[in-house]
């Protein structure tokens, strides 16, 4: 496999924005290095359109890393390099032909914690994705996509009164939507979302679980979480990562959500499902 090191690719210029499609995201024998620790080898996983994937695993054990590198966010980090390759419906996301910004609009990113902009009204935070990739939506347009998106994200009825009022002043729960709803604007086709209700109240999670739910057939969710529980209820697929001690992470089994619950192939896995690791 071809080895990408950072800094290789050129800095993106802004590019009109592509139509919405159920897209599928495959990564091919993927390793990553942080200088000279290697901490995933030859990861492969196919995550199809309108699945949602479930990543599970002990922690450090590469989850975010290999998250990262399906929306080429791990060249950020100065020491870091990767092998092998991410395709976007059959397209090589690392080929030198791709702009980075291309990859980060087509793949949206939300984060354990919600990180809205505070100070920044809750209209503008929707918004803000857009100008961070070089999506151009005309003001005619913006109310409607603003509506749009936050509807997706479940936090309309929430927020339509006072969307000039700032982001942080919602709850963690609606200031995760309200990411959601940030990263729907861009109209990803792949959503990757890194224990998105891990900061959050039972409550909070469960709604967030149906948004995924609704958005399944609108966009392919990959999700990292540590809750078996949230794995079942969303999920379609689960790949079950693991890092023997001082070794990087692999992918010890995947497949259907049910069947590795119910029929773990690996005791290793099991282990981890039953909560004995
Ligand atoms: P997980 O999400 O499964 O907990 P991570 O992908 O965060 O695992 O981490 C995998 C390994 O990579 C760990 O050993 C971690 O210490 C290391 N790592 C993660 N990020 C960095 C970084 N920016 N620099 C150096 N090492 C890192
Ligand atoms: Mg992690």
């Amino acid at each position: 496999p071809v080895q990408f090191r950072a800094g290789e690719h050129p800095t993106p210029a802004p590019t009109a924005s592509a139509a919405p499609r159920l897209s599928g995201l495959e990564a091919r024998s993927i390793s990553a290095w942080f200088g000279d620790h290697k901490v995933l080898d030859r990861v492969s996983l196919d995550m199809p359109p309108g699945v949602i994937t479930s990543l599970i695993g002990p922690s450090g054990c590469g989850k975010s890393t290999f998250l990262r590198i399906l929306n080429r966010m791990h060249e950020l980090v100065p020491s870091a390099s990767l092998a092998g390759e991410v395709l976007l419906d059959g397209d090589d996301i690392y080929d030198r032909r791709h702009k980075l910004v291309d990859a980060r609009k087509k793949i949206g990113m939300v984060f354990q914690k919600p990180n809205p902009f505070p100070a920044m009204s809750i209209y503008d935070n929707v918004v803000a994705g857009l100008s961070l990739t070089g999506v151009k939506v005309d003001r005619d347009h913006r109310d409607e996509l603003v509506e749009t998106s936050l509807t997706r994200a479940g936090l309309w009825n929430e927020v339509k009164d006072r969307l000039r009022q700032p982001g942080g002043g919602l709850s963690g729960g609606q200031q995760q939507r309200l990411c959601i709803a940030r990263s729907l604007a861009v109209k990803p086709a792949i959503l990757l979302m890194d224990e998105p209700c891990s900061a959050l109240d039972p409550t909070s999670t469960r709604v967030i679980e149906e948004t995924m739910l609704e958005l399944r057939n609108e966009v392919t969710i990959v999700i990292v979480t540590h809750n078996m529980q949230q794995a079942q209820r969303v999920s379609q697929q689960c790949a079950f990562f693991l890092a023997a001690q001082g070794q990087p992470g692999v992918i010890v089994e995947h497949g259907d959500t049910d069947a590795m619950f119910s029929m773990p192939q690996d005791s290793r896995t099991n282990d981890y499902v039953t909560g004995r690791f």
